[in-house]
């Protein structure tokens, strides 16, 4: 199964790319966490990287291009992936066609904005191996503690306040143009976010048909 999650910031994009990642036992490729990671190494790509995500603003495409050609070339992604987070512009699907990237289906999650607000303020990600929690709806075990990795979890800077209706607006005028792009091509499915995970896992997994 080759897969795109489609989705504004804060949808439950990367949570049901772990589900199904788990489910169908291939990796899930988050654009997002490749480049928090380049951030962290705090090389001079990593400080340009910082300015864009912080300021709720996309990467240039040739640099998130490159980035998807190089992790798809890893021996994990033969039996297929889950693209959380990519394409995320018309100019970046063009790219993965031409790359040679063929889905079987694009899942486009689906979450009202005045809910997106809430969930994003309430989000925490282990800062060790980046599994994604909330304060209300997915707390770990023990407060600010990872589940899997004992991490220290931490709030992103582009899920403070001001960044996140700029990220929203963001996904409303480059990436939301893609759900007619690939409806088009008769890939398109669509999920509703609920407020319990298991609710919009149950739903995503339906309408994938795994
Ligand atoms: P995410 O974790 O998917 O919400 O991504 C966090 C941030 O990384 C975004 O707000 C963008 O700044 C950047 N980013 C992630 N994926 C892409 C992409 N496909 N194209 C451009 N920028 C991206």
């Amino acid at each position: 199964m080759k897969l795109i999650i489609l989705g504004a910031p804060g949808s439950g994009k990367g949570t049901q790319a772990e589900k199904i990642s788990q489910k169908l036992g291939i990796p899930a490729i988050s654009t997002g966490a490749i480049i928090r990671e380049t951030v962290a190494e705090g090389t001079p790509a990593g400080k340009a990287a910082q300015k864009y995500i912080e300021s709720g603003n996309l990467l240039p495409d040739d640099v998130i291009i490159a980035m998807i050609e190089e992790r798809l070339a890893q021996p994990d992604c033969s039996n297929g992936y889950i693209l959380d987070g990519f394409p995320r512009t018309l100019p970046q699907a063009e790219a993965a066609e031409k790359m040679g990237i063929e889905v079987d289906k694009v899942l486009s999650m689906e979450v009202a904005d005045s809910a997106i607000v809430e969930r994003l303020s309430g989000r925490r990600e282990c800062e060790a191996c980046h599994t994604p929690y909330h304060v209300l709806f997915n707390a770990p075990a023990k407060e600010n503690v990872c589940d899997k990795c004992a991490g220290r979890l931490i709030c992103r800077k582009d899920d403070e306040p001001e960044t996140i209706q700029k990220r929203l607006n963001v996904y409303h005028t480059q990436t939301e143009p893609l759900k007619e792009f690939y409806e088009k091509k008769g890939l398109l499915v669509t999920a509703r976010g609920h407020e319990e995970i298991s609710d919009t896992t149950k739903e995503v997994f339906s309408v994938l048909g795994i």
